[in-house]
């Protein structure tokens, strides 16, 4: 029977037992497949010095295949193995010296084509479901080309591109009902957002002289959940607060801060003579995508004179489906609020955003003033307040053309029907592991991430492991792990637009094919 099932599998790359060393290997190098025009290795003269091209019309052909090449990719992505590792040849190919001669775009393109498209993260498959990965967009990608054609820096000063960023950050405020003089920023990702907030809630609690004389004296704690992302403790450590400020509230059974611990630890520290100074809730933890209940937090932080922000990093963008819309209620009462569009979002990395509800408590954290960097009235130095006043970075690229362009191209409603999908296949998921007697699932599914694992009969946490880097490296499919009540678990976090209920049935077949292969060892 189990043996039915595994040839029942519809894919070529579930190989049987047959190690991956015995078999020939293929050529991990495909070859220059002749395809590329040659003709514009030239870009630009060395003895002008310039970079632009001395053959316009040869480079816009290199150019479109170029686009051609990743389009094709894009569209063949279900042919594909979700991941390969990168074949020593190929790693041996990448570790080369600084080229002191040019090698001329039409052979960068290839060595691209060749080594380096083939072996990426896997997370435009739709089989991919480690971490929290968003599967990226076409409309987006443009929009990052694009941007890139203008190289505009948005430290500040008075262009549209500016502009376009302050839209963005104006749909997200009116999207979580924060009110229309919220400020924020485009950044990496939600780690610098979270930084963000936490230095803005410092100067907010300390005054912005903390700036000048530093945290030593300031006995301040701040609090979370034991569930909150590891990159909130390092924005503590990292704003000079230290870790042992942050508290860990444990959760309740569904994974959400327990209010009742959060409330007792307040009333150490304050009997202790420390002052409790920012709240963290989370919006989707990142093992199980639990929501903290906002509602509470934010008034309990308002009566503790708390700054409250808000770890939304993939969860918040719920924001965009109607039906999960209500699960974030109390999110319109943060101070500051940080997320990714590279998750749910869908945007190509990285676009990471930081809401703050009063821009000029942000601006008391960061801004400095430089003779060279002068704000004026009118001309280019124009457009006050800069973006740099905001935040740590001067330098700023237009981040927020490819958010606008995946948010103008598809709209609010149909990205919210796509949030929408990864949850109703978490729900179907999380259905068919209940349904296998093999099968047993270690967390409820609060919105798309599914924690469960095969039932071995002895040494599960090793098969559990070995059988999640069995499925990345036969190329079915790549949840991820984690640790549920001391247990590994496979995750299958359903975070890509392009996943559909035939990607869920394919990781389960080979879930059960190759647990089965397992247990029988
Ligand atoms: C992913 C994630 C982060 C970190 O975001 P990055 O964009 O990877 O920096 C923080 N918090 C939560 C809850 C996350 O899921």
């Amino acid at each position: 029977m189990p043996d039915q099932h595994e040839t029942a599998l519809p894919l070529p790359w579930l190989r049987p037992e047959t190690s991956a060393d015995s078999a020939p290997a293929p050529d991990p190098i495909p070859h220059d497949s002749g395809a590329l025009d040659r003709s514009a290795l030239d870009l630009g003269d060395p003895d002008r010095g310039d970079l632009d091209p001395t053959d316009w019309p040869a480079f816009r052909a290199t150019a479109h295949q170029a686009l051609d090449g990743i389009l094709d990719h894009l569209a063949t992505l279900r042919d594909q193995p979700v991941w390969q590792k990168t074949p020593e040849p190929v790693r041996a190919a990448l570790r080369t010296g600084l080229p002191d001669e040019g090698e001329g775009i039409g052979a960068v393109l290839d060595q691209f084509q060749r080594l380096i498209q083939p072996y990426a993260t896997g997370n435009t498959h739709p089989r991919f479901m480690g971490w929290v990965h968003g599967g990226g967009n076409v409309a987006g990608l443009l929009g990052e080309m694009l941007a890139a054609g203008l190289n505009a820096n948005l430290g500040g000063r008075d262009h549209a591109p500016i502009l376009v960023e302050r839209q963005v950050i104006g749909w997200m405020a009116a999207l979580f009902g924060l009110p229309a003089e919220t400020g924020g920023l485009l950044v990496t990702g939600t780690s610098i957002a979270n930084l963000i907030g936490v230095l803005i809630a410092r100067a907010a609690a300390a005054g912005p002289e903390v700036r000048r004389a530093g945290v030593e004296g300031l006995r301040l704690a701040a609090y979370t959940s034991a569930a909150a992302h590891g990159c909130i403790p390092r924005a503590m450590d990292m704003a000079g607060l230290g870790t042992d400020a942050l508290r860990l509230i444990p959760t309740d059974k569904l994974g959400r801060i327990d209010l009742a611990a959060l409330e007792d630890a307040i009333a150490q520290d304050r009997a202790a003579g420390i002052r409790p100074f920012l709240l963290v809730g989370t919006a989707g933890t990142v093992d199980i995508g639990a929501i903290d209940d906002l509602a509470a937090l934010a008034p309990l932080a308002r009566r503790e004179g708390m700054w409250f922000h808000v770890d939304g990093a993939f969860g918040a963008l719920a924001a965009f489906a109607p039906k999960l819309r209500p699960l974030l209620a109390g999110i319109e009462a943060a101070d500051s609020l940080a997320f990714d569009f590279h998750k749910w979002g869908q945007v190509p990395y990285d676009a990471g955003c930081i809401l703050v509800r009063d821009p000029a408590l942000a601006e008391q954290a960061f801004a400095a003033p430089a003779a060279y960097l002068r704000h004026e009235a009118r001309g280019l130095a124009g457009g006050a307040p800069w973006p740099c006043d905001f935040g740590p970075d001067l330098s700023r690229g237009f981040r927020a053309l490819k958010v606008w362009f995946t948010l103008k191209t598809y709209g609010a409603a149909h990205l919210g029907s796509a949030i929408a999908r990864t949850c109703t296949l978490a729900q179907d998921l999380a259905a068919r592991v209940d349904a296998e007697p093999e099968l047993e699932r270690l967390a409820p599914v609060a919105l798309n991430i599914v924690c469960f694992r095969y039932r071995f009969p002895a040494d599960s946490d090793r098969h559990t492991a070995e059988l999640v880097a069995d499925l990345q490296e036969a190329g079915i499919a790549a949840p991820s792990t984690t640790t549920i009540d001391g247990k590994l678990a496979i995750r299958a976090a359903i975070v890509n637009h392009r996943t559909r209920a035939e990607d869920i049935a394919i990781l389960v077949d080979a879930v059960l094919a190759l647990g089965r292969r397992r247990a029988r060892g």
